[in-house]
């Protein structure tokens, strides 16, 4: 039987992982913010990520043959905006690369077991090419993507000078019934929910013609599994490779739902909280390495993601 460490276990990616492993015969340890759970069912108190000795104690007790370290500080492209970057980046700092360099240490040391890390599409920024992959400049635009580039530096140094197996996925968009309620994706499917049901008229959306490179996240959750069972760690950029407009989103919702988008879906600017740039991942290195690809469709994606919502 294999160890895991997942980090960020609460998380929409960690509780498929979690179920995933547990399916899979894998001892799993959880770490959410609030405790650590495992998977004989048993729960305890919090861990503290940035507190480094916490850490090293876990990992000399857990034994991982693989950490995934997938905690975020997040920033939709239609949340709340932050008001203070100062404040967001000793908090994006502290979980995307404080607690990773105490993983990556606690697991330097034995010398064995691999370390998969969650970096983004977003540390692309405004990308000069299309599709984006592993060569692609790094150019990131915000708080988040900037600390999630520094993750991924930091995984390379470990890599290359402290033989760590460390690898990071660049993830696209990747979205199930259990992704944070403020991503379109949820609002969307939420949304025709709630109109179906007739407890709402109108949907508002930010931008019909953002293009997005959505996939399905139990694929990208085996995507990680995959990954980390490479015998050598590396960047891959995990993505379907296929954009869609958010417009097309929605028109295949409401048809799902037997409704027209057009009857009830208002666009507002307004939402938006920063510029939008378009980004279409290249997963080959991914697919030659792993034999990885999409199983679910964008279409069928939605649809599932609508069913979901009716239910919740
Ligand atoms: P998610 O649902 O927001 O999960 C992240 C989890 O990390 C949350 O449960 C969060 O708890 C937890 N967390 C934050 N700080 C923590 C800490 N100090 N200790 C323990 N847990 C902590 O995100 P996701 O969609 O599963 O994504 C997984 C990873 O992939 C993230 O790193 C994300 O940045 C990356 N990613 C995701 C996407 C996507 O489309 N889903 C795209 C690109 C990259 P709270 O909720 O209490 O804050």
């Amino acid at each position: 039987m294999s160890n895991a460490i997942i980090v960020g276990s609460e998380g929409q990616d960690g509780r498929l992982l979690f179920d995933r492993l547990v399916g899979d015969d894998w001892n799993v340890i959880g770490i959410g913010r609030q405790s650590i759970r495992d998977s004989s069912g048993r729960e305890s108190g919090r861990i503290d990520i940035r507190d480094q000795a916490a850490v090293f104690d876990l990992v000399s007790i857990a034994s991982p043959d693989a950490v995934f370290y997938l905690p975020a500080v997040h920033q939709s492209s239609e949340g709340a905006q932050a008001q203070d970057d100062a404040a967001l980046l000793r908090r994006s700092w502290e979980v995307h690369v404080s607690g990773l360099v105490h993983f990556l240490e606690a697991i330097a040391n034995p010398g064995n077991g691999s370390l998969f890390y969650a970096s983004s599409s977003l540390v692309f920024g405004d990308p000069d090419r299309t599709p984006q992959n592993e060569a692609t400049p790094i150019r990131p635009g915000n708080i988040y993507a900037i600390t999630k580039a520094a993750g991924m530096n930091l995984c390379r140094y470990y890599r290359t000078h402290r033989r760590v197996r460390a690898s990071s996925g660049i993830l696209f968009n990747h979205e199930s019934p259990l992704r944070g309620q403020s991503f379109v994706s949820q609002k969307i499917a939420r949304g025709v929910a709630a109109i179906r049901a007739g407890h709402q008229r109108q949907l508002v959306l930010g931008n019909l013609e953002a293009e997005v490179d959505w996939g399905y996240a139990p694929d990208y959750v085996d995507a990680m599994v995959r990954i980390s069972a490479l015998p050598v760690g590396d960047d891959y950029v995990i993505a379907t490779g296929k954009a869609h407009t958010v417009q097309e989103f929605a028109a295949i919702a409401f048809a799902h739902a037997g409704l027209e988008w057009r009857d009830h879906v208002v666009e507002d600017g307004n939402l938006l909280t920063g510029k939008y740039h378009s980004r279409v991942g290249d997963a080959r290195r991914l697919r030659d390495a792993t034999g990885w690809k999409p199983s679910v469709t964008f279409a069928d994606m939605v649809r599932r993601l609508v069913d979901a919502a009716a239910f919740q």
